[in-house]
């Protein structure tokens, strides 16, 4: 079995330890935030957070789907905290980061979706630091389109939704999603004007084929960016990593994604959706 077998060299990472890296868990601590950093065990953090940036998870730690392959913890979410949008900001504004990646759990639960935290989160960080620049990676909202524009008309420069995975895949990996809603979210979104972003896992099953024919739907419905990265398994309770994709497969979905017609196409092993963002802002 493939998933046994030990993690190849390309992805062994260094330990994150060093004076900025703990600049950063005093802030996200003291403004009582999370991160999808620590909640998604990315193992990226030594790298970004030793560099002063980190993605910030609004709307709690606690969302109401259970995607296979996500640690963040299912269940009843119990905050609503109308004054996170201003932590959230202020911790911004003094980890002085240029570019800011915000993400949420899914709130299937709320009229809204959290739209308004949403769109309240962005416009006080504009507020705080007009010349930082923001990617929102936001949830599906299931088909409240009404929500969506709440949530995207803060005036952020990049908005990310990510279809995790190919369309065989998604009763297994993203359950209570539908590859087809996905794809129109990102539609609508870059509708209303705006630069669209999305990210799909590696090694979930898909086949190669599989990802080309993701890749044309998403040039189809109007997605500037793509990143491509190798699904970890954070515990042995979620989807098991069916592949290690090499580095060299990765070079070849880049320059597929971007001779089909996406913008730019960030890939490679520890590719996360966040990870080397600010590059997505000027594409
Ligand atoms: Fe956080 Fe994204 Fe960096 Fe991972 S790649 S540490 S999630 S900012
Ligand atoms: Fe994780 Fe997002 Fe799925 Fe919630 S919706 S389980 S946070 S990937």
């Amino acid at each position: 079995q493939q998933q046994r077998a030990k993690r190849p060299d390309w992805l062994r990472v260094k330990l994150p330890i060093g004076p900025e890296y703990a600049s950063v868990r005093k802030l996200v601590d003291t403004y009582k935030l999370h991160t999808i950093c620590e909640s998604g065990n990315c193992p990226n953090m030594g790298e970004c957070w030793g560099a002063g940036t980190a993605t910030f998870m609004i709307l709690g730690n606690v969302c109401t789907r259970s995607c296979t392959f996500c640690a963040v913890a299912t269940g009843r979410p119990n905050e609503y905290d109308t004054d996170e949008p201003r932590r959230v900001a202020e911790a911004i504004l003094l980890m002085k980061v240029k570019h800011a990646v915000i993400t949420s759990v899914n709130r299937d639960e709320l009229k809204d979706r959290g739209a308004e935290i949403w769109y309240q989160t962005v416009r006080a960080v504009k507020e705080a630091s007009p010349t930082t620049t923001i990617e929102t990676l936001i949830p599906d909202t299931k088909g409240n389109w009404d929500a969506l524009i709440r949530m995207i008309e803060g005036g952020q420069e990049v908005v990310s939704h990510n279809m995790e995975t190919v369309e065989r895949l998604y009763r297994r990996v993203r359950p209570q999603a539908r590859y087809e809603r996905s794809l129109e979210q990102i539609r609508r979104t870059k509708d209303y004007g705006q630069r669209t972003k999305t990210g799909i896992m590696l090694g979930l099953g898909e086949t190669q084929d599989e990802v080309l024919k993701a890749m044309d739907d998403l040039v189809e419905n109007g997605c500037d960016i793509l990143t491509l990265g190798q699904y970890l398994q954070p515990t042995k309770m979620h989807h098991e990593v069916i592949e290690w994709i090499h580095p060299d497969t990765f070079a070849m979905y880049k320059e597929q994604g971007e001779q089909r017609g996406l913008k730019y196409v960030e890939a490679g092993p520890l590719v996360r959706s966040s990870y080397h963002a600010e590059r997505h802002v000027h594409v």
